[in-house]
Order: C-alpha cells, then structure tokens, then sequence
C-alpha cells in the first residue's frame, strides 16, 4: 500500500489507514478516494498529493 504526502504541509495519507476524519475507509487505494477530499490537516485538494517519494522531491525544490 502506498503513502500520498500533502506537498502543501505535512500530512501524509496512508492508504493502510484510510482517513477516519474524512470517513474513507482503511485500505481504500488513493485512486478510489472521492475527488473532493481535502487535506484533513491544510485543506488542500488532492490533485496536491503526491506519491510520498515524489511530494520529498517536490518540497525540497522549493527550499
Ligand atoms: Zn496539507
């Protein structure tokens, strides 16, 4: 199962877990999660989400 990092703050959504606080359910893969879900943490939108290795790269850039 794969982790997605918010690339806006740190939240990071685990796929193992799901998101009790956006009722998705554990195990539910990143592509089945609704489209409107927002960061639980930023409330940022999930096209922001990056696969964890890929969001790493991404912040670092930035810095
Ligand atoms: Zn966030």
């Amino acid at each position: 199962m794969n982790k997605w990092e918010c690339t806006i703050c740190d939240y990071v959504y685990r796929e193992e877990y799901g998101e009790d606080k956006k009722n998705v359910k554990p195990g539910t893969l990143w592509t089945d999660v609704p489209e409107d879900f927002r960061c639980p943490s930023c409330g940022t939108e999930k096209g922001q989400f990056y696969e964890e290795s890929m969001a790493k790269i991404l912040k670092h850039r930035r810095h």
